[in-house]
Formats: C-alpha cells, sequence, structure tokens
C-alpha cells in the first residue's frame, strides 16, 4: 500500500512539475508525442450549473477554499492538485502564477482564486477563460489527487453572457474530458430527474463504455419527500463500471452559518448512517468514501499506465536530446572550453569550405570556368588587330629609331610593338584573379552559412566570415602581384629563336629590288605586324596556362591551406571574456536550450522515480 501511494503521490509531483515548466498540454512543444501531464491522468469534475461541482470537490479535499456563489462562480478551469505531506506540518497552498508565495489558510486561497479569475475574465461575472489556474495544496489530511473543477454546462446564456458562452463552455469541457487519460466526475444534482443530467450526457458521449466515468449524486438530502435515488445509485438508471456514489454536501444555508467541513462530514455520515433509504449502503456513500474510491482508481490506472508511460517518457527523452544536439549542447564557462569550441566549430567551417572546393558541394566547378571560359574569351577580345594594324606599326616602327632609318631589323620597333601588346594582358589577368577571387568568397558566404555547428554563434560566424575574407583579400593581392610578374617576365626578356626562326628580309623572289624602298614598303610593315602578331599569339597561349596556374597558386591552394591561419594566431592570445563574447548565441536560442534542458531534468527524473517505485 505505501508504495501504492507514493505512485499517486509521484504522479502528483511530476504532474506538478509538468506544470511549472508549462509542459501541460496545448502542443506548442512542437513535439508530436503528448506531454507528460497528458499521459498521467487526472480527474475532471464535471456537471451542470449549481449541480454541486465546487462542492464536492471541497469534500473530497475536506478544506472549504472555493468561491461560491448564483450564477458561474467557476469562470475558469481549477486544476487542483492535493499533496499529501506528512502528519504534524502546517498546510498550505500554492498558486503557479505567484510561484514561492504560501498560502497558509483558506480564506486567502478562496480570495485568490476570485482575483485571479477577475485577473483573466473582467470583474463583470459573465465571462469566462480557458486559462486554468493552478493551485496545490499540501496538507496532511488529503489524499493524493489531482482534481479539475469546470465551469458549469448552461443551457442558455443569461442576461449580459454572450451568446456564445453556451457552446465556449461545452467546448472547455470536452477538451478536458474527451483525453483518454481523464477520469471523469460526473455530478448529478439528486433533486433532478438523471435523465436530464448535463454530466452523465456528456460522459455518455465521450465515453461510452463508461470505464472512466465515476457518476456522483448530490442534494440526496433535498429529494421531494418520499422519494429516493437508490435507482441512481445502485446503477439501475444508468449504469456505469464504477458504483455511484451519492453524497451530502452543505446547502447553502450552512455555507452561510459557515458550518466547517469538519461538522459538514459528520452531517453526512450520520445522514447516511440513519438513512432508511441508504443505510444499507452506508459505508459506500459519502465524500470521504468518493475520495478513497478515486484515489484506489488512480492507483489501479497508473500502475496498469506504467509501462506506456514510462515509453512515453523515453521516447520524449530521446526527442529532447536529439533537439538538444541540433541546438549544440551549452558550452564551458572557462577559456579552454571555449578555445576548444571556436576551433571545433573552425574546423567544421574550413571542412565545409573545402568540400566546395574539391566537389562534394557545388560552387568550386566556377573556379575552372573562369580559366575554362572567362579568361579564354577575354583574351580573344584584347584588341591586337587594332594595335597592329597597318597603321599603327607604321607609326610605332617609324618612329622608334628618330629620324636615323634602322639598318636591318628595326630592333627597337619590334621592341615597342611587342611591349606595348604584352600590356594587354595584365586587364584579363587581374580580372582572373578578381573572379577567382569572388568565387571564393561566395564559398566562404556559403559554407558559413552550411556549417550547422555555427549556427547558433552569429557572433562567431561573422568573426570567421571576417578572417576569411581578409584572407582572402590578402591571397587576391598576392595573386594580383604574381600574374602582373607573369606578363612583366614576358617582356623583360623575349623568346630569341622565335626571332630567329624568322625568315630574314628582303626575301627571295624580291632580292632585286633596292633595300631602302622595301624597307618602308607595306609589306614590309605587314610583315612586322604579322610577326609581332604571332609573337603575341605565343605569349597568350603561354599567359592562358600559366595565369590559372598563378591563380591556383596564389589564392586556391592557400584558403585551401590557411585560409583561417591568421584567425588562428589571433584567438590563441585572447582573453577568456573575449572568447565567451565570441561565442554569443541568440538569447532566444539560448532560452530554448534552457526549456529543453529543463524539460529533459524532468523526464528523466521522473523516469528514474517511476522505474524505482515500480520495481517494488
Ligand atoms: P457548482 O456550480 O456545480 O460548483 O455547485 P456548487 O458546489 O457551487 O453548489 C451550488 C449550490 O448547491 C450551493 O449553494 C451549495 O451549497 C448547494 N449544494 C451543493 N450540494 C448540495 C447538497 O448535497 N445538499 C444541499 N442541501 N445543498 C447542496
Ligand atoms: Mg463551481
Amino acid at each position: 500500500m505505501a508504495t501504492m501511494e507514493s505512485l499517486i503521490g509521484l504522479v502528483n509531483r511530476i504532474q506538478r512539475a509538468c506544470t511549472v515548466l508549462g509542459d501541460h498540454g496545448g502542443g506548442d512543444s512542437g513535439s508530436s508525442l503528448p506531454t507528460l501531464w497528458e499521459a498521467l491522468p487526472s480527474v475532471a469534475v464535471v456537471g451542470g450549473q449549481s449541480s454541486g461541482k465546487s462542492s464536492v470537490l471541497e469534500s473530497v479535499v475536506g478544506r472549504d477554499f472555493l468561491p461560491r456563489g448564483s450564477g458561474i462562480v467557476t469562470r475558469r478551469p481549477l486544476v487542483l492538485q492535493l499533496h499529501k505531506i506528512t502528519e504534524g506540518q502546517p498546510e498550505y497552498g500554492e498558486f503557479l502564477h505567484c510561484p514561492r508565495k504560501k498560502f497558509p489558510d483558506f480564506a486567502s486561497i478562496r480570495k485568490e482564486i476570485s482575483d485571479e479569475t477577475e485577473r483573466m475574465t473582467g470583474k463583470s461575472s459573465k465571462q469566462i477563460s480557458n486559462v486554468p489556474i493552478h493551485l496545490s495544496i499540501y496538507s496532511p489530511n488529503v489524499v493524493d489527487l489531482t482534481l479539475i473543477d469546470l465551469p458549469g454546462m448552461t443551457k442558455v446564456a443569461v442576461d449580459g453572457q454572450p451568446d456564445s458562452i453556451v457552446q465556449d463552455i461545452d467546448n472547455m469541457v470536452r477538451s478536458y474530458v474527451e483525453k483518454p487519460n481523464c477520469i471523469i466526475l460526473a455530478i448529478s444534482p439528486a433533486n433532478q430527474d438523471i435523465a436530464t443530467s448535463d454530466a452523465i450526457k456528456l460522459a455518455r458521449e465521450v465515453d461510452p463504455s463508461g470505464e472512466r466515468t465515476f457518476g456522483v449524486l448530490t442534494k440526496l438530502d433535498l429529494m421531494d419527500q418520499g422519494t429516493n435515488a437508490l435507482d441512481v445509485v445502485e446503477g439501475r438508471s444508468y449504469r456505469l463500471q464504477h458504483p455511484w456514489v451519492g453524497i451530502v454536501n452543505r446547502s447553502q444555508a450552512d455555507i452561510n452559518k459557515n458550518v466547517d467541513m469538519i461538522a459538514a462530514r459528520r452531517k453526512e455520515r450520520d445522514y447516511f448512517a440513519s438513512s432508511p433509504e441508504y443505510g444499507h449502503l452506508a459505508n459506500k456513500m459519502g465524500s470521504e468514501y468518493l475520495a478513497k474510491l478515486l484515489s484506489n482508481h488512480l492507483e489501479v490506472v497508473i500502475r496498469q499506465r506504467i509501462p506506456s508511460i514510462l515509453s512515453l517518457v523515453n521516447k520524449t527523452i530521446d526527442e529532447l536530446e536529439a533537439e538538444l544536439d541540433r541546438l549544440g549542447r551549452p558550452i564551458g564557462g572557462d577559456s579552454g572550453s571555449q578555445l576548444y569550441t571556436i576551433l571545433d566549430m573552425c574546423r567544421a567551417f574550413e571542412r565545409v569550405f573545402k568540400e566546395h572546393l574539391d566537389g562534394g558541394r557545388p560552387g568550386g566547378d566556377r573556379i575552372y570556368g573562369v580559366f575554362d571560359n572567362q579568361l579564354p574569351a577575354a583574351l580573344k577580345k584584347l584588341p591586337f588587330d587594332r594595335h597592329l594594324s597597318l597603321q599603327n606599326v607604321r607609326k610605332v616602327i617609324s618612329e622608334a629609331d628618330g629620324y636615323q632609318p634602322h639598318l636591318i631589323a628595326p630592333e627597337q620597333g619590334y621592341r615597342r610593338l611587342i611591349d606595348s601588346s604584352l600590356i594587354y594582358f595584365k586587364g584579363p589577368a587581374e580580372a582572373s584573379v578578381d573572379a577567382v577571387h569572388m568565387v571564393l568568397k561566395e564559398l566562404v558566404r556559403k559554407s558559413i552559412s552550411e556549417t550547422e555547428a555555427l549556427k547558433r554563434f552569429p557572433s562567431l560566424q561573422s568573426d570567421i566570415a571576417a578572417a576569411a575574407n581578409e584572407s582572402l583579400e590578402i591571397f587576391r593581392d598576392d595573386g594580383r602581384k604574381t600574374i602582373i610578374r607573369l606578363v612583366d617576365m614576358e617582356s623583360s626578356y623575349l623568346t630569341v629563336e622565335f626571332f630567329r626562326k624568322l625568315p630574314m628580309e628582303p626575301e627571295k623572289g624580291t632580292s632585286n629590288a633596292p633595300a631602302n624602298l622595301d624597307r618602308y614598303s607595306e609589306g614590309h610593315f605587314r610583315r612586322i605586324g604579322s610577326n609581332v602578331s604571332s609573337y603575341v599569339a605565343m605569349i597568350c597561349d603561354t599567359l592562358r596556362n600559366s595565369i590559372p596556374k598563378a591563380v591556383v597558386y596564389c589564392q586556391v591552394r592557400e584558403s585551401r591551406r590557411s585560409l583561417l591561419n591568421r584567425f588562428y594566431a589571433r584567438i590563441g592570445s585572447k582573453e577568456a571574456k573575449q572568447l565567451s563574447a565570441m561565442l554569443d548565441e541568440d538569447p532566444s536560442l539560448m532560452e530554448k536550450r534552457g526549456g529543453i534542458a529543463k524539460r529533459l531534468e524532468l523526464y528523466k527524473s521522473a523516469r528514474d522515480e517511476i522505474d524505482s517505485v515500480s520495481w517494488k
């Protein structure tokens, strides 16, 4: 028995913890699994208005603490958790909406319930709200139980109430009793025909087999003289799986006279003991019996459900662990683990970046595109036709030797024409450097956003991006210098063989012509133009091959090898405080992680506790 009791107490405690965490259903957890709260049984008190719901609740608790009156007094669901504490300890109540405040007496609890109801629904006693009030009562005189008091069902909106109120209340009550783990305490007043009972009507709809419905008949004392409710309490009028329980609560007059609960219970006991109709059922009637009946049933239900509750808890734990992995685990506060985390992120980023370059992820191919399309196309477009036009060749050659006509080959003229042509190569070469730079920059951007582990660290993201881009700039400068050097090298020393192989002037067929004349003829310049042009074409071939090599060497290879080297050197000398600033996270994410961690803790301790009692 002790084990059983602690089992309900345990479930109660877990439910309490769920409530504090906001883990009581509603589906905002993003999980398809029901919450632990939903998996645990609870008892909802339902019935028509003034059928005696709040009174039954109080009798079960053994204390009066609920606001009472005519009209809809219960205007928000009240989730009442009873926690049995050891004898001799002071009893108190505690509300979820004002944690850490203990309400030592039941008058103050009643007042807080009314105040809190009004806070949500306004002073007018016409409005209702779906938002439950959570109250825990810790007392040596209660059984472990979670009960939910709901607004009474009505048939018509009375003056001042919105027309929707009948439907609103119906929906609200249904949302509780529909849940398969909800035990329905269906309250019907004995002074009304059971056939008209709202509670039984609803219970029949949501629990047709009657296995989770407890029929409670109140106001036995108010029945007309000469009538009794034996047909109902003996299960002949409406059969349920569980026995009906008849109750005599305090009348309004008793309440007005401040008849206390102890006296009320005694009066109820006496009523049944001395009743000519119900005497034979006296030990199965009354609110104390109802409390025990519920408590026993709850024990049975919980025991049955333990395997499925445990499996839910385990599944939820797996889900939460996975979610935590996705969000990233919290990082230790010491500079060692911070540095470790930062380096870890950097390496993850570099891995992604390399995949982009080397293949596996897209983007690296665009570098090849620069060399294969862009560079050749740009080289092809260079205006050598114009530059080596007859007119320009004549001009350059003629100017090269001043007033002295050249004697054999126009050496200076050739050099000038070649030098001035080679300069053109700088444009496409630099464009290749820039194009590859842009590709690399884009790959850095992509890699940053694709590095899963980095997602939670916006500061670190931008730090790594800045460092990588800074390196890329340096590589670009180096690339530029190198390709300019390649072009300059071509003009600093010409390929002698090329000229040696050229046919000597004047050519055979024209040997009779006077040399001077020939030297300044159109054919002469044309020949020079075409010689220079083939030389330039040869250099163009060379550069088409060597520019990509230079660019890859200076920019691509270097970014594979040392994109973050400067960054590494820099963080090595950082203080713990600066490191932790780099690891700043999105506050909403931190909050989310905190929430998940807390739920995880709750579910884990629930698992351990359920494990430990269920094997006893
Ligand atoms: P609720 O609206 O269903 O919560 O009903 P209440 O518990 O507030 O009860 C409505 C009225 O009926 C109150 O005045 C109670 O005193 C009275 N009442 C409830 N149960 C009994 C009962 O068993 N006997 C008598 N005489 N009055 C009762
Ligand atoms: Mg009520």
